[in-house]
C-alpha cells in the first residue's frame, strides 16, 4: 500500500507525525518513507510493506496530511502503475524532459575512442538540435582481450566537449559502482558542462549489488537494460530494486533477447513490449535498434533494419532511441559494423519524427474511438 501524502507536508508537521505514528503502531507493517525533492516541492510517499490486506484503506486516506491511498496491485510497488494510481510518469534531469510522453534520441559512440571522434559526433549533434548522447567509457566485453573502453580517463575531455556543444544528458554504462564516483569526480573537475544518465547494461542486469548500490545514489538518473535471457517481470524486478533503494528516476530499456530465433540479426527484437512496460509500470521506455538488429542489413524498400526496427519501437510510443553512430565505423573500436554514419543522421531524425508523427495520430484515433 502507498500512502501519498498532500505536497511539502513537511517531517516537523503535526499532520505527519501524527499519520506516520498511526502507520508505524500497525502490527507486522514496516513503514519506508521514500522523499522526492522536486523544484517546487517535496512529494512524500509512504510504503507499507506487509500483509496489507486487512488495513483499511478509508480509515488511512482519513488519516491527516494523507492526499491518497493507492493499493498495490502487482508486484512492482514504487515503479508499478496501479489501480486508480495516477503518480507521474515523468521527471527532469539537467533542463532535460523524460516521460512516457515525449521522446528523445540518443546518438552516439558505443565506445569512446578518441577525442577527434567524439568532438565530431558532438559537433553533428548540436547542428542537428540534439542536446543527448551516448558514450561508453566501460565497455563489458565478451572477450577478455577485446578493447574494454578508455575508462575514467576519457572522462575530462568527453565532459568538456559536451559541454562546448551543449550536450545536456550522456548515457554512459557503469560496470562498477565506483564508476559512479569517478563520474562524479570528473564532473566537478571539469565544472558541471553536462549531465550523466548511468547506464547498467545486459550483462548487468540481475546484479544486485550494483543496482542496489547505483539506487542509493539520486544524483543521476539510470537507464537499466532488459536482460537478455530473463523474462520480463525478472528485468521489471531489476527496476524495482533501484527505486526500492531511493532512485526512482529509471528508464526501462529494450535491446532484444539473446536467441537465434532472432537470426539474422544479432538479437530478437523485443519492442512489442514498448506498450507492455507503459501499462505495467509508469517508467519511460528505451529502445536500442543498434543492440538489436547488430548490422547494417538493408532491405529491399531502401531502409536499413535499424531504420525500420528504430519506427517500429517509435510508432509503438517508445520514449528514448539509444542508438550507435562513428565518423567512421570502420575505425571504431567496438561494434563498427551497426553504426549509423554521420551523414544518416539527419535522415535518421527525420524518419523518427514520421514515425512519432504516425503515433500521435494513432493515439488520437485511438483517444476518438474509446473517448
Ligand atoms: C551498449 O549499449 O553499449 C551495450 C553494451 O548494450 P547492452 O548492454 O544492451 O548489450
Ligand atoms: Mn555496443
Amino acid at each position: 500500500m502507498i500512502v501519498i501524502l498532500q505536497p511539502d507536508t513537511t517531517r516537523e508537521s503535526d499532520a505527519y507525525r501524527q499519520t506516520l505514528a498511526f502507520l508505524t503502531a500497525l502490527p507486522g507493517i514496516q513503514v519506508r518513507i521514500h522523499e522526492e525533492h522536486g523544484a517546487q516541492q517535496v512529494l512524500t510517499e509512504i510504503y507499507l510493506v506487509g500483509d496489507t490486506s486487512p488495513l483499511s484503506q478509508e480509515e488511512i486516506s482519513s488519516l491527516p496530511g494523507v492526499e491518497r491511498v493507492v493499493r498495490v496491485s502487482q508486484e512492482y510497488r514504487i515503479l508499478g502503475r496501479h489501480k486508480d494510481d495516477n503518480r507521474p510518469t515523468a521527471f527532469t534531469y539537467n533542463g532535460v524532459h523524460f516521460g512516457q510522453d515525449n521522446l528523445n534520441i540518443f546518438a552516439g559512440l558505443c565506445a569512446v575512442d578518441n577525442p577527434e571522434h567524439v568532438e565530431m559526433m558532438m559537433k553533428a549533434l548540436q547542428e542537428h538540435g540534439q542536446t543527448c548522447t551516448r558514450m561508453g567509457a566501460y565497455k563489458p566485453r565478451t572477450n577478455p582481450y577485446s578493447f574494454q573502453g578508455h575508462g575514467k580517463n576519457c572522462l575530462p575531455y568527453v565532459f568538456e566537449l559536451a559541454g562546448k556543444y551543449d550536450i545536456k544528458v550522456i548515457a554512459m554504462e557503469i560496470t562498477h559502482e565506483d564508476h559512479v564516483d569517478e563520474i562524479r569526480d570528473a564532473l566537478r573537475q571539469t565544472g558541471n558542462p553536462t549531465g550523466i544518465m548511468l547506464q547498467i547494461g545486459t550483462r548487468n542486469t540481475q546484479n544486485f549489488e550494483l543496482l542496489k548500490a547505483v539506487g542509493r545514489q539520486r544524483e543521476f538518473p539510470v537507464l537499466l537494460k532488459r536482460g537478455f535471457g530473463i523474462t520480463l517481470e525478472e528485468s521489471l524486478n531489476a527496476a524495482e530494486y533501484l527505486a526500492s533503494e531511493g532512485n526512482t528516476k529509471v528508464i526501462f530499456g529494450l535491446r532484444g533477447m539473446k536467441t537465434n530465433m532472432g537470426d539474422p540479426h544479432r538479437n530478437f527484437v523485443d519492442f512489442a513490449h514498448v506498450p507492455v512496460i507503459k501499462r505495467l509500470t509508469r517508467m519511460p521506455v528505451c529502445i536500442d535498434p543498434s543492440h538489436s538488429v547488430g548490422t547494417r542489413q538493408q532491405a529491399p524498400d531502401g531502409l536499413l533494419d535499424i531504420m525500420h526496427v528504430t519506427a517500429q519501437g517509435v510508432i509503438a510510443g517508445a520514449n528514448m532511441i539509444l542508438v550507435d553512430f562513428h565518423p567512421v565505423p570502420g575505425k571504431a573500436l567496438v561494434d563498427g559494423p551497426q553504426a549509423l554514419t554521420l551523414d544518416e543522421l539527419a535522415y535518421f531524425i527525420q524518419d523518427v519524427k514520421i514515425a512519432r508523427h504516425a503515433y500521435d495520430e494513432r493515439c488520437l484515433l485511438a483517444e476518438k474511438q474509446h473517448g
